[in-house]
């Protein structure tokens, strides 16, 4: 098993760069700042919740990037999107990249 931490500090998203910082007692595992691109995640997360905090703070960043959250309106309605998306097609993507084509 792989033990070395995965922990981006920098990930690029529609052409733009996001600063990613890690901060102790954050209430929730993760923030989007849209204006400063900052992504900020709970620190002491496993790697696993880690990488799906980053991907979900980055789908909302798609969402503000593309204009969509404009059209979308409302807190609430972007996050169950955002979630669908976290519980529905990322296992799928991940299942297929762990295949031996890759
Ligand atoms: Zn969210």
């Amino acid at each position: 098993m792989n033990t070395s931490s995965y922990k981006p500090r920098q990930i690029t998203i529609g052409g733009q760069k996001y600063r990613i910082v890690y901060k102790k007692d954050l209430d929730d595992f993760g923030n989007l700042d849209v204006d400063k691109k900052i992504i900020t995640i709970r620190e002491n997360l496993n790697n696993k919740d880690r990488l799906d905090t980053l991907l979900h703070e980055a789908f909302h960043a798609c969402l503000a990037l593309s204009g969509l959250s404009y059209l979308i309106d409302d807190e609430n309605k972007e996050e169950a999107l955002v979630r669908a998306f976290d519980s529905l097609l990322l296992p799928v993507i991940k299942r297929e990249l762990r295949k031996p084509y890759f």
